[in-house]
């Protein structure tokens, strides 16, 4: 039976369809490629143009596959946007999330790992933050995505269907080959947005805030490497397939770092100044964001592999020196 990635043409559905298949699965991916590459999805998986939004393109997928199980990364996944265009990200994650469910339970398939965000937390109570911690989301991205959550819960309920979410901190890095790597259209965050300063593509990192109440005054943010991302849904989707119950899970290594710290690695591992000029804050940043992945250590017996910041850095500079349009020239 096939694992069918939803989203696997973007960031993080592309490195964990690379892992899913470097661990011999039989892997379906369905992409509307709005925001995902074709070319970043593994040759080794049947792969279909298709919107969770269209219903009969779902159900003609789960005729036409044998799926034992859904891993759904396709939303829309920008903080600003999710801000100035709320009701793109409530049509695409939570109707979308809907049609997609509905077809599952029509089709007697019950197993579901998602991504979620640790933007669900908002300002957070404490750091480390717990799975347990309050959610409430100072953005519309984390809204919908926490309503997900809340959608999977009572469709279990009701039809019977597992499900476990991820909560991811910050992803980050490329796939250690360098054939896949971050690609977002505009980019957003910080790591990318960095290595355009060597790579010639911009003169200097902008730094949102220098007065957060943080040792060097800028955010700190757990960044989390893809690939271990990628091993937590396999180990998240085995969970299910082993008869787990409902379940949601941080994603973190559990250490912070800098904005600053950020940018003084990367001009370690590229060797150029990087110069950097202090901004306003951004609206809706927490000072800090660091995950308690304890029990994603403890229950689904994850260890990240990838807690250095340097080899972080390392990973994606590999990607984006040679990528530095992403895939091929920029075009879908
Ligand atoms: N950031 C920054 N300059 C940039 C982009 C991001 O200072 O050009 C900061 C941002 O304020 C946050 C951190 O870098 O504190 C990580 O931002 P990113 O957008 O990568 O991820 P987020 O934490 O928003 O999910």
């Amino acid at each position: 039976m096939a694992i069918l990635v939803l989203g696997g043409a973007g960031y993080i559905g592309s490195h964990t369809v690379y892992a899913l298949i470097q661990a011999g699965r039989d892997v379906v991916v369905a992409d509307n490629l709005l925001t995902g590459f074709r070319a970043a999805v593994h040759p080794g998986a049947r792969f279909y143009q298709a919107d969770i939004r269209d219903r009969k393109a779902m159900d003609a997928l789960f005729e036409k596959e044998n799926i034992e199980g859904v891993i759904h990364f396709a939303a829309s996944s920008q903080v600003g946007e999710s801000m100035s265009d709320p009701l793109k990200y409530y049509d695409n994650n939570l109707c979308g999330t809907t049609v997609l469910l509905q077809s599952m339970v029509a089709h007697g398939v019950d197993k579901i790992v998602f991504s979620s965000t640790a933007a669900t937390y908002g300002e957070p109570e404490r750091v480390p933050i717990l799975e347990t911690d309050q959610t409430r989301p100072t953005n519309c991205y984390g809204e919908t995505k926490l309503a997900m959550e809340r959608m999977m819960y009572w469709t279990s309920r009701a039809h019977g269907l597992r499900y476990v979410a991820l909560r991811y901190f910050n992803a980050c890095g490329a796939h250690p080959s360098g054939v896949i790597g971050e690609a977002h259209n505009p980019e957003t965050h910080l790591i990318p947005l960095i290595l355009q300063v060597p790579n010639g593509q911009r003169d200097k990192i902008s730094i949102f805030g220098d007065d957060y109440p943080t040792r060097d005054g800028t955010c700190v943010r757990d960044y989390i490497h893809v690939t271990d991302l990628a091993q937590a849904h396999i180990l998240a989707f085995d969970y299910l397939l082993a008869g787990g119950e409902n379940n949601v899970f941080n994603l973190g290594n559990g250490v912070g770092f800098t904005v600053r710290e950020v940018i003084d690695a990367a001009r370690a591992v590229t060797g150029h100044p990087i110069p950097a000029e202090t901004c306003p804050r951004r609206t809706g940043d927490p000072a800090q964001l660091v995950a308690s992945s304890e029990k994603a250590r403890t229950v689904l017996g994850w260890t990240p592999q990838y807690a250095d910041l340097n080899t972080i850095l390392t990973s994606a500079w590999n990607w984006h020196k040679n990528h530095p349009k992403g895939y091929e020239d920029g075009t879908k």
